[in-house]
């Protein structure tokens, strides 16, 4: 077989196990319509047995699961016991208002700021010469391009040779590829990257204290582990949840049927007494993870206590370049000053609760701007923006899975 002929079928192969994914994991009515039947014959069997009394918690921690639960409505199908709710995983939503700040503040003196979408988007806490966003700043003549990913800014920055920043928003995930350009000098030098990549663990651990301490109607009783963040860390970094807080811990793909197995699994456990990760999406995600992206994560970037947007600072949850390699660090060639515990203040837009959406505390519906003066089109806090945010999403297909509860709940009905 020559070349051109090896690729083509090795696309047609990645093309058939698409239509296979679709077909199982997506479109199978009959294993969707079983894996309620469990659901339901689980959830009776913990309130019969008296294992539950009230209402059984589930946190999806990542916004991609929020929005296959809401996207495809998966709440209406389980029992009125079961309450699926969402956790901080957003990384446009938990940045710092102060750093987009410093991005507006640079965009604004020349250089230039290269950002996705959503993060063009996003809402500063205080504006900075006029401008409350990078888009803002744009339109007052600020270097702001829009870009897909890190190796786009990079060409196009070698082009131009301008002092450049590229805003490095996200979780565990995309640390390996910015830790592999950096150790492999590919950045030019006029180029630097503003790293505000955070942990998602950290981010567990600290909204189980705070809901153990203050519970909200009902503890957290299992948690729904973001799938492609564990493809770098394994199914190993959620062991310390399973272990401290005796909570039944599923590492999740992304497709319906998955996050429905993943129910299935944590019911069982809780059933059965036990509290143990199990990697649902094992496809992708093995128990040690990704030693190499892991070892090169370590090597670039040391561990800080960091800043989550109007929640306040949780322990070794961020990442910074290190002090070998900080010729590409943002932080350093333009002396923007870092959050500290000390200056630390809170930076949500009046009204808004996104750090209680966040942390599980609250639903968007319970907000009072919610679809009145926030929505997708005019967005007021940070959850509204992402793609991953719990407010967009829900604005955007409908909460509960039902759009009329949704309006209901909003008062707008
Ligand atoms: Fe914040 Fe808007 Fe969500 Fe309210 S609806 S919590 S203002 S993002």
């Amino acid at each position: 077989m020559n070349r051109e002929n090896e690729y083509d079928s090795s696309i047609r192969e990645f093309r058939e196990f698409g239509v296979f994914i679709e077909k199982f994991f997506r479109t199978n009515v009959e294993a969707a319509s079983r894996l309620v039947e469990k659901i339901n014959d689980l959830s009776n069997k913990l309130f019969e047995s008296h294992i539950y009394t009230d209402r059984l918690k589930i946190m999806n921690f990542c916004g991609t699961h929020e929005w296959t639960v809401t996207h495809y409505g998966l709440r209406s199908l389980l029992p009125k016991t079961i309450d699926l709710v969402s956790g901080p995983g957003c990384p446009v939503c938990v940045t710092p208002s102060h750093y987009i700040e410093e991005a507006i503040k640079l965009s604004l003196e020349g250089v230039v700021i290269y950002t996705y979408g959503d993060t063009y988007r996003l809402n500063t806490f205080r504006p900075v010469k006029g401008a409350r966003s990078l888009s803002e700043a744009k339109a007052l003549g600020g270097s702001v391009k829009l870009v897909s990913n890190i190796l786009e800014a990079i060409r196009d920055a070698k082009i131009h040779g301008k002092p450049s920043v590229f805003v490095g928003i996200g979780f565990e995930t995309v640390a390996p590829g910015y830790a592999r350009l950096i150790d492999k000098n590919m950045f030019p030098n006029n180029f630097s990257l503003m790293c505000l990549v955070k942990l998602t663990p950290p981010a567990m651990f600290y909204t189980l204290d705070i809901l153990r301490e203050k519970p909200i109607d009902a503890p957290i009783a299992g948690v729904i582990a973001p799938g492609h963040v564990s493809t770098i860390t394994g199914g190993k970094a959620w062991a310390p949840v399973a272990e401290n807080y005796g909570i039944p811990v599923v590492v999740s793909g992304f497709e319906p049927l998955d996050v429905l197995l993943s129910i299935v699994e944590i019911l069982e456990q809780i059933l059965q007494g036990r509290a143990e990760v199990f990697v649902e999406y094992s496809r992708a995600v093995s128990w040690h993870g990704d030693l190499g992206a892991q070892r090169l994560i370590h090597k670039v970037f040391e561990t800080i206590d960091d800043a989550w947007r109007g929640i306040g600072f949780i322990p070794k949850s961020g990442f910074r370049i290190r002090e070998k390699y900080r010729l590409y660090d943002a932080f350093y060639q333009y002396s923007i000053r870092e959050i500290t515990p000390e200056n630390w203040s809170r930076d949500l837009p009046p009204g808004c609760r996104c750090a209680e959406v966040t942390l599980g505390k609250a639903k968007p519906t319970d907000c009072s701007l919610f679809m009145k003066f926030c929505n997708p089109s005019k967005p007021i806090g940070p959850c509204m923006v992402s793609i991953e945010g719990t407010c967009s999403i829900w604005a955007k297909h409908g909460g509960g899975g039902l759009a009329e509860d949704i309006a209901r709940e909003a008062g707008l009905k």
